[in-house]
């Protein structure tokens, strides 16, 4: 493309730069107003435990409705937000918004036993998080146990005094500590292992064509070994297929999160799902 470009080169890409370096200066003074702008929303997956059949967890997952801009998928603007330190205060709205939901939904009876809620590495480094973490659970209510943080290894491979003595204030509040898209990043197993982390979420690359592609197969299957010798729960990720679902039923494979089971839904639709599911379980042991 360079060559063909001729003599222009240099001028094609700075103003092609200067549009995308634009673009983002865009992008970022809109995330900006979005909070007050009421522009934020949470949509949530359920998760499914495959030996009960139950559905008792959910995973809140953020949503940009920008006036401006239209509607933008997180990996649209969360790495923005974490450049420019606007995931702190963006996190905290996460944070605060998930609680409040899973606290409603458990006051109106839903069987509801956990909201996993996305951590990024920058919102986990910030001075004072586990206290954030503990006065917005003593502010909506919310037992800690309910709670679960999701971290990405990336967290994991910062200075391990500091990661470690944060994890372990989270864990003195009482919440439950996952490691996101597992089998992706560079976190050694030694540290995996000296660190309290709950429940390992095995990345969605691995589910592709997993009845047929031994690779895949093979990661899959050593992540749950894994997780059972260290005491640590299992749960997939993107699941989209009946043969997915029995692979991992047959490897043992504790939980299950994907499209074959349910998207993400506005928080309007989780109760109805949840009660419906629950109900269709009690008749079905009737
Ligand atoms: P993640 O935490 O790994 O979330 C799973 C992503 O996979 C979600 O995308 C979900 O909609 C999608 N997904 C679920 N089931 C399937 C499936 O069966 N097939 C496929 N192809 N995809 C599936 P989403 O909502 O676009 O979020 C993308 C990423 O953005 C998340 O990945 C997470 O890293 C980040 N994110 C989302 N919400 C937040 C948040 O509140 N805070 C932070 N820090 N990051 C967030
Ligand atoms: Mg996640
Ligand atoms: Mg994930
Ligand atoms: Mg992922």
């Amino acid at each position: 493309y360079a060559k063909r470009g001729g003599g222009n080169n240099y001028q094609y890409f700075t103003t092609r730069m200067s549009e995308i370096a634009l673009q983002r200066l865009n992008l970022e003074n809109h995330l900006r107003k979005a909070i007050e702008l009421n522009e934020l929303e949470l949509h949530y997956q359920p998760q499914l435990d495959i030996g009960k059949g139950e559905f008792c967890a959910l995973e809140a997952l953020i949503r940009w409705k920008c006036q401006a801009l239209g509607p933008l998928a997180p990996n649209d603007f969360i790495p923005v937000a974490e450049e420019t330190g606007l995931i702190v205060n963006i996190g905290e709205w996460v944070l605060r918004q998930a609680c409040q939901q899973a606290k409603k939904l458990r006051d109106d009876g839903v069987p509801l036993s956990r909201m996993a809620v996305n951590v990024s590495a920058i919102q986990f480094l910030h001075k004072g998080f586990p206290l954030l973490v503990k006065k917005i659970l003593a502010e909506t209510g919310l037992e800690p146990a309910v709670l679960e943080l999701e971290l990405t290894e990336s967290v994991l491979v910062n200075e391990e005094e500091i990661v470690l003595n944060v994890l372990q204030s989270l864990k003195e509040i009482g919440v439950e500590l996952a490691i996101d898209d597992f089998g992706t990043g560079y976190s050694s197993l030694s540290r995996l292992k000296s660190f309290p982390i709950d429940r390992l979420k095995i990345d969605r690359s691995f589910m592709h064509n997993i009845e047929q592609d031994p690779d895949n197969a093979a990661i899959v299957i050593a992540i749950i070994a894994m997780a059972e010798s260290m005491n640590m729960k299992v749960i997939a990720e993107g699941v989209e297929t009946d043969n997915q679902l029995s692979f991992l039923s047959k490897k043992r494979c504790t939980e299950a999160q994907g499209y074959l089971l349910s998207k993400p839904l506005p928080s309007a639709e989780i109760a109805k799902f949840l009660l419906k599911e629950f109900s269709s379980r009690v008749r079905a042991a009737m």
